[in-house]
C-alpha cells in the first residue's frame, strides 16, 4: 500500500529562520513556499533524495499549527506516506480499526491527502498522499 516516505513535516516558529539551518548549514535546496490560508499555515519544501522536508509555520495565532507550537514547541509534526490509491488505503485502514482524521481525502499542496489520528499510530501523526498521475 505504501510506496515511500513522501515527506516529513517539521513545525517551526519561522520558516525564514529555519532555512538558515536547513538550507544554509545543511545545504538543502528550497523548491517552493506556499501559503495555505484555510489551514492558517505557510509551508516550504526541501527535497532530500527521493523525499522532502516540509517546514510548517503558523500564519495566525489560531489554527492547528499555532496550537501545536504552543503545546509542544518546534519539532517533527508528521510523516507523510505516498500511496497509489488513497480511497482504498483509507478504507483498508478504517476496516483495521485505525482512527482517521479525514474520512475522505482533500486537496493538498501536491496531491490528495488525508491524516490518520496519532492515537492509532503510537503518537505519530500520519499523512497519506496520492499524487496526481
Ligand atoms: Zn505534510
Amino acid at each position: 500500500m505504501i510506496k515511500k516516505i513522501d515527506h516529513i513535516g517539521i513545525v517551526v516558529h519561522s520558516i525564514e529562520e529555519a532555512l538558515q539551518v536547513y538550507e544554509g548549514a545543511l545545504g538543502l535546496g528550497l523548491t517552493d513556499v506556499q501559503d495555505v490560508p484555510e489551514q492558517a499555515m505557510r509551508i516550504a519544501f526541501l527535497p532530500v533524495g527521493g523525499s522532502k522536508l516540509e517546514l510548517v509555520e503558523a500564519l495566525t495565532a489560531q489554527g492547528g499549527v499555532a496550537k501545536f507550537l504552543e503545546k509542544r514547541g518546534e519539532g517533527i509534526h508528521h510523516i507523510c506516506f505516498e500511496v497509489d490509491d488513497i480511497e482504498a488505503a483509507l478504507q483498508d485502514l478504517a476496516a483495521q480499526g485505525i482512527r482517521l482524521i479525514d474520512e475522505q481525502p482533500r486537496q493538498g499542496a501536491h496531491g490528495r491527502i488525508a491524516f490518520l489520528h496519532p492515537k492509532s499510530a503510537h503518537g505519530v501523526l500520519i499523512e497519506l498522499i496520492e499524487k496526481p498521475r
